[in-house]
């Protein structure tokens, strides 16, 4: 199948238990949340959503024919000087990247040898190929993948109760500020929130300070 790409960087890992890891992001193109378009905000399950993952126009995006044209692209981005101890890291996220990630393409990016990371809103079943999986879980849209590594949890957001998140089968829990105009206050919300409830721990968007992608 072809593969729609909004954008792909090397970068650093931003969110999450990860944050501070080198690592190639692969923005896929679509949401099933979202179409993506202003227009259609009022009709979005988040309609706080703050990623341009629609159409193919960013920096490194484009449509890519084949597993193995992707896998390359991705293949190229990764600094020729790493030395093979440099874990290798692939980001897939979106938009949602399980509209997209298919088997053909997670054998050819292990086959490159690289680690694949997927950021999911946990709507879609993630195959098992996958070696560390983040799920973002969003208020009105139903929770399928109710398993994985990481759960991060946009906060706060109406409808999801991190209380009962700790339920699922995770074994790392963050909270992450949501951005916009009260960013300040979800900010100091989400330090709160860990402070008294001890499992969960602060997720920050560090490539936002560092101003990278
Ligand atoms: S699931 Fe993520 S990318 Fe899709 S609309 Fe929601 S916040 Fe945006």
């Amino acid at each position: 199948m072809a593969y729609a790409i909004k954008e792909m960087h090397y970068t650093i890992q931003g969110e999450g238990y990860h944050a501070g890891a080198p690592i190639v992001l692969v923005r896929f193109s679509g949401c099933n949340l979202w179409s993506g378009r202003e227009e259609d905000r009022h009709q979005a399950v988040c309609r706080f959503c703050d990623t341009d993952f629609w159409g193919t126009d960013g920096p490194g995006g484009g449509s890519y024919a084949t597993a193995e044209q992707l896998a390359q692209a991705i293949q190229r981005l990764w600094p020729p000087q790493a030395t093979p101890e440099a874990r290798k890291r692939v980001l897939c996220t979106g938009g949602e990247p399980l509209l997209q990630l298919d088997t053909p393409l997670l054998e050819a990016l292990h086959a490159r040898g690289f680690t694949i990371h997927l950021e999911t809103n946990g709507t879609l079943p993630v195959p098992p190929e996958v070696d560390w999986v983040c799920v973002s879980p969003k208020a009105g849209a139903p929770l399928v993948q109710r398993h994985g590594d990481e759960l991060k949890l946009v906060f706060p957001q109406a409808g999801l109760d991190p209380e009962e998140l700790l339920r699922l089968d995770f074994s790392h829990f963050y909270l992450q500020p949501m951005d916009g105009p009260r960013y300040a206050e979800n900010l100091r919300a989400t330090a709160r929130y860990c402070l008294e409830h001890p499992r969960w721990r602060v997720s920050l968007q560090v490539h936002k300070l560092l101003g990278l992608p």
